[in-house]
């Protein structure tokens, strides 16, 4: 029987809108994952503080979701990643040097074993796998993942990468 595949979102934060913080932005975002009519379930982590990569800048907020698509779901990962946009639009996020400070990141790591090599997206996401601030909280909730490049595991992955600038947030935070 046919398994609608699973996918993975990396979100971060490290701007308020407005006088909302990072972390409730993140909270907030996960609820408009929930809204959207392809995604059946929502696995979420918890959420990390962790140290920006790029110019200087605040501590960002970081996290994973996995989404399982519902079993009628005919959608592209490119319709996917418009609708990630879309959603970072609503929380406020613009676009100016490479890497700044912005108030929510929605990026998508990985889409069940598929790769994806187009000029707008690339699957699996091609700075993953070297970023503590996404294999951290994904570990908590696929470690079994294998990365369709190297077949290697997320639980292999994380002990791999420096972690050493990933601090879990203390509950409640979501
Ligand atoms: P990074 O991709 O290194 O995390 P970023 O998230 O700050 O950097 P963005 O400004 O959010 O980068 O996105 C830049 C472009 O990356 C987008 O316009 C999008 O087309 C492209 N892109 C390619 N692959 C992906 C992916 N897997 N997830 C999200 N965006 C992607
Ligand atoms: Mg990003
Ligand atoms: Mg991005």
């Amino acid at each position: 029987m046919f398994a609608p595949p699973r996918l993975a979102i990396a979100l971060g934060s490290n701007l308020p809108q407005g006088d909302r913080p990072p972390a409730e932005i993140l909270n907030l975002a996960v609820d408009r994952l929930g809204q959207l009519p392809t995604i059946a379930s929502l696995q979420v982590s918890a959420w990390h503080r962790t140290a920006p990569i790029g110019p200087p800048q605040p501590d960002y907020v970081n996290g994973c979701a996995i989404a399982t698509l519902q079993d009628s779901a005919t959608i592209e990962p490119v319709e996917f990643l418009h609708q990630l946009q879309a959603i970072e639009n609503e929380f406020g996020r613009e676009r100016r040097e490479r890497w700044g400070a912005r108030t929510l990141d929605l990026d998508l790591i990985l889409w069940g074993d598929r790769q994806i090599d187009t000029p707008e997206l690339t699957v699996p996401h091609p700075r993953w796998r070297d970023r503590a601030f996404v294999l951290v909280p994904l570990a908590e909730i696929a470690p079994d993942w294998e990365d369709p490049e190297t077949g290697e595991t997320v639980a292999v992955l994380v002990k791999k990468c420096d972690a050493s600038g990933v601090r879990q947030l203390e509950s409640p935070c979501k």
